[in-house]
């Protein structure tokens, strides 16, 4: 039952997940609700896409989030 994100809110969630990649042990807030707790699951495909799965408990978001990986930047070295 995942339904795609609004563009508004899928913003959000980028921003969210970019937050918890960061802070992993920090609590996320929904981007729909704002409720803290938000569930994030990663199912990414590395090296091609990475794959989130978003559950808020509190507002019954389930939403899988595709954050498109861009092309290798020259000079650059990514483990
Ligand atoms: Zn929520």
């Amino acid at each position: 039952m995942s339904e795609p994100l609004p563009p508004a809110l899928m913003r959000v969630a980028l921003q969210r997940i970019a937050e918890w990649r960061e802070q992993p042990f920090e609590p996320v807030l929904c981007p729909v609700c704002e409720a803290e707790g938000l569930l994030i699951a990663d199912q990414s495909a590395r090296p091609y896409a990475e794959w989130y799965a978003l559950t808020c408990l509190a507002c019954g978001l389930n939403a899988t989030i595709n954050v498109p990986l861009g092309p290798p930047v020259p000079g650059s070295d990514s483990a």
